[in-house]
């Protein structure tokens, strides 16, 4: 039997300063499903992740997104947030005056009704020197990444988009990551939202659905994504 739907996005489009950079996009994620996004550059993957997180600036045209029976299009990031949607930025935002350090209260509090703790860090080491310095200020590629899974193992979401974690860290980091992506997320009560350029990330946490977005659109999906990364091998984009 099928899982219960857990995202399910109807016909968005989103526009920027009137320029539509989504159209028609129509998407359903079901709870223990993995999903992988492909797609050129400035094809809107990353504005897909952004406006289900419900961050600025887009605007939402027409459409719709529902998790869980929760309309999202209504809540602001923090409620989506505590419905356990969270995204690893593709490029996190340097923050003046806020570090890791003060952000952990405000993660305590958005769980303190259910809160229960990850597993241990998997870059303990690498985050102490981090903690108290200005958010992503100064952060190297791979830093930065540290940084935005260190808030996802406070954060516990139950639901996860990644924008290109795979930017920034060397090849024994993202193995890494890649494990613990698998270990964590890949359960029947939980999701991930995928968007990636690397096969092994692909090989290894093996898509439910893998699909390919170009010019706002999602133009094909498959469980196949081995098929999908042939072709892209062979004949780029165009293929589709
Ligand atoms: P992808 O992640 O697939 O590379 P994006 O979602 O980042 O694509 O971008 C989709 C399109 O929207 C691109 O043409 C990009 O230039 C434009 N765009 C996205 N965000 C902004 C922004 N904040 N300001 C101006 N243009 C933007
Ligand atoms: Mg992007």
């Amino acid at each position: 039997m099928k899982q219960a739907e857990f995202l399910k996005i109807k016909n968005l489009t989103v526009t920027l300063q009137e320029k539509a950079i989504l159209k028609g996009v129509n998407l359903i994620i079901r709870k223990g499903e993995t999903h992988a996004l492909l797609g050129p550059n400035g094809s809107g993957k990353s504005t897909l992740a952004q406006v289900i997180m419900g961050l600025p600036p887009y605007r939402i045209k027409n459409g719709s997104l529902i998790f869980e029976g929760h309309n999202l299009t209504k809540l602001s990031p923090e409620t989506r947030a505590k419905l356990g949607i969270q995204l690893i930025f593709q490029n996190p935002p340097p923050l003046n005056g806020i570090s890791l350090s003060t952000l952990l209260p405000y993660f305590q509090n958005l769980h303190k009704d259910n809160f229960v703790s990850f597993q241990p860090f998997i870059f303990e080491k690498e985050i102490q020197p981090l903690l108290d310095r200005d958010l992503n200020k100064g952060f190297s590629g791979g830093e930065k990444k540290i940084a935005e899974l260190y808030q996802i193992v406070q954060l516990q979401p139950r639901f996860l988009i990644i924008d290109e974690i795979d930017s920034g860290l060397d090849l024994e980091k993202l193995n890494k990551v890649i494990v613990f992506l698998k270990k964590q997320f890949l359960a029947p009560d939980k999701s991930l939202l995928i968007i990636t350029h690397r096969e092994e990330i692909l090989r290894y946490l093996q898509p439910t659905t893998t699909h390919i977005m170009k010019d706002g659109q999602l133009v094909f999906s498959s469980p196949n994504w081995k098929k999908i990364w042939q072709q892209i091998q062979k004949y780029g984009y165009k293929a589709y």
